[in-house]
């Protein structure tokens, strides 16, 4: 066995309000709920092939990309785990910005690579890095998860330049389509896009992501994909979703409102750092003390150094999070940020 000492997930699955997942609540539409019903379980026995290519078709369409630049899998997640897989030897180094989405180090763990974490979020802390460290990869999300921070592509670009390859994650990316770097993987050949289903379309529970890039590597990649590896109904589901004519609009402008009021009221009680996701990300003066109290009241957000990140959209869960923290810091007399 190897000795690592790694996260088994779920590693505690909150009862409670869940407002630590980045999981979206925006209410389904009716329209979409009849298609829903109107899955049926005659395919059941067989291998998914013609709703996965339906699936191909429709995402290529909708990023803007041929069919033979996609690989799909089960959430981004399986997206984070072959692309590691398939470009470390092992020692390799990987490099993201600090703070970035848990994930990048464990799978790099899994995948026999070292991780390392650049100072902060900041471009010249990542040139600074990558002179220091070398890495063969770098791996940054776009929107950054936690704090909501875009990256340009100014800044994207010449860090792909810096390095071997570069991995966008952009599962927060369909609230800001304009600022994609997909319309750049023509040019750098080294980059590559992950996207999900999972945040502005709401399908978290469908398990459904995507690799994005030139057909060379996504041929390559390919070959690192098990048999299958998605539900053939899964892909009818997100089928039915992209086929919708105002859905994504639909969700994106709800997000939009959510985000605009919650971060106003969430600013009186402390830095909220603008963001174009389904989270704000709430800087504070003592955010484990608060964090604390909020899970002593069942409200789970997602504690971070500096603050915590808390995702918009469950009106009566953001209520008591921002009443909870409201009366604590009167008593414990924390100072806003
Ligand atoms: N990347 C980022 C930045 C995320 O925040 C998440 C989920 N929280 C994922 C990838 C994985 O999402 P999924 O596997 O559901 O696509």
């Amino acid at each position: 066995m190897r000795q690592v000492e790694l996260p088994i997930y779920p590693v505690v699955y909150p009862t409670g309000h869940r407002l630590n997942q980045n999981e979206s609540q925006f209410p389904l539409p009716d329209r979409i709920k009849n298609q829903l019903d109107s899955l049926t379980y005659d395919d059941l026995h067989e291998y998914p092939v013609e709703p996965i290519n339906e699936l191909f078709e429709q995402y290529a369409a909708y990023v803007g990309v041929t069919p033979e630049q996609l690989l799909v899998g089960c959430g981004s997640d399986e997206m984070i785990h072959v692309v590691t897989q398939a470009l470390l030897a092992p020692h390799d180094i990987v490099l993201s910005p600090a703070p970035d989405f848990s994930m990048y180090p464990i799978f790099t763990t899994i995948a026999h690579g070292h991780h390392v974490q650049a100072v902060d979020l900041s471009y010249e802390g990542m040139v600074k890095a990558i002179e220091t460290h070398h890495p063969k990869l770098l791996l940054l999300s776009n929107p950054n998860n936690p704090t909501g921070k875009l990256w340009t592509v100014e800044e994207l670009t010449h860090l792909a330049s810096l390095v071997p390859y570069i991995v966008v994650d952009e599962a927060y990316m369909d609230f800001t389509p304009d600022a994609s770097m997909i319309p750049f993987i023509a040019t750098y050949s080294n980059l590559i896009v992950l996207r999900t289903m999972s945040k502005a379309f709401g399908l978290a529970n469908v398990r459904i992501g995507f690799m994005v890039t030139n057909c060379e590597l996504a041929h390559y990649f390919r070959q690192f994909i098990p048999p299958f590896n998605i539900s053939g109904v899964s892909a009818k589901i997100c089928n039915i979703f992209l086929k919708d004519a105002t859905y994504l609009q639909e969700t994106i402008e709800w997000h939009d409102e959510m985000r605009q009021k919650w971060a106003q009221a969430f600013e009186t009680i402390g830095h909220v750092i603008p963001a174009t996701t389904n989270f704000l990300y709430v800087e504070l003066e003592q955010p484990e003390a608060v964090w604390d109290h909020l899970t002593d009241l069942n409200v789970h957000t997602s504690k971070q150094p500096t603050g915590i990140r808390v995702t918009i959209g469950d009106e009566a869960a953001l209520h008591l999070a921002h009443t909870a923290i409201q009366q604590y810091m009167e008593t414990s007399h924390v100072k806003n940020s």
